[in-house]
């Protein structure tokens, strides 16, 4: 299994980057790309708050949800650039959601710092296809486990492609004592955006709602779901110019919350 998205990233050729919205990290701002990504669509008025299109703007659907377990991010810094990232929907539903951004060289303090608080339970999710960390593989009950200890699980999810969510988890030296929790789900991706090289590939999104609803989260897990969807019914509209009307089912459960 691999839960992250797929490296054929067609995205990050053909849409605007998002450099100066709001879109920054909650943790240090990051690095700039090299060069900018190209600008297919860069004549079209953007929302400042979502970044989509204003045409499908998807402020309406913002709507919050509480979880027991929390989503930690570490994203890499090409990442935040790409205004088709899903990691930053988990953010906007969830707002214990923390997002720092992941450098080889400096290892974020912030983190390295939760990491030692014992209030908490962190989790790295990461496939358990390699033999020499398989002492540290464990099942979704070892959540509820926390749980149980009144510790708040902690989903820490490597947002990039799988080469870079790969390589963030070898060369983090503070994620080496964390427990490994791979997510078994039958999900089939429905992300949109960008090309998956197998339906099994789920997006930043996607990976965060099947473990919150395993998790128990199950209300949160609904919500960001339904968010997801309006999210990817909505980029990808506006790829076409067009406009959503009328609101899918999605929309009309988060309106009415
Ligand atoms: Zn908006």
């Amino acid at each position: 299994m691999s839960v992250f998205e797929s490296s054929v990233d067609k995205s990050a050729v053909n849409d605007r980057s998002v450099v100066g919205s709001g879109n920054s990290p909650a943790s240090e701002q990051p690095r700039p790309p090299r060069r900018e990504f190209k600008a297919r669509g860069s004549f079209v008025t953007r929302c400042d708050n979502c970044q989509l299109p204003v045409l499908n703007c998807l402020c309406p659907y913002q709507v919050k949800a509480e979880s027991h377990a929390q989503v930690w991010l570490i994203t890499h810094p090409i990442e935040h650039f790409k205004p088709t990232n899903t990691g930053r929907l988990i953010r906007d539903v969830i707002t214990s959601t923390q997002v720092f951004t992941w450098y080889r060289t400096a290892p974020d303090a912030r983190l390295a710092a939760l990491l030692k608080d014992p209030r908490y339970a962190p989790f790295v999710i990461f496939p358990d296809d390699q033999p020499d960390y398989v002492d540290r593989v464990v099942g979704i009950d070892a959540v509820h486990a926390a749980k149980a200890q009144a510790r708040i699980p902690v989903f820490i999810i490597l947002d990039g492609t799988w080469r870079q969510a790969r390589r963030m988890f070898r060369k983090s030296a503070y994620l080496d004592g964390l427990p490994v929790l791979p997510l078994r789900t039958e999900r089939e991706t429905r992300y949109r955006l960008r090309k998956p090289a197998s339906k099994a590939h789920l997006c930043t999104a996607e990976v965060a709602i099947e473990l919150l609803r395993q998790g128990g989260d199950t209300v949160a897990a609904d919500v960001l779901d339904d968010y997801f969807d309006v999210f990817n019914d909505s980029y990808a509209a506006s790829r076409l110019h067009h406009k959503i009307d009328p609101p899918t089912a999605a929309m009309r459960r988060l309106a009415a919350k």
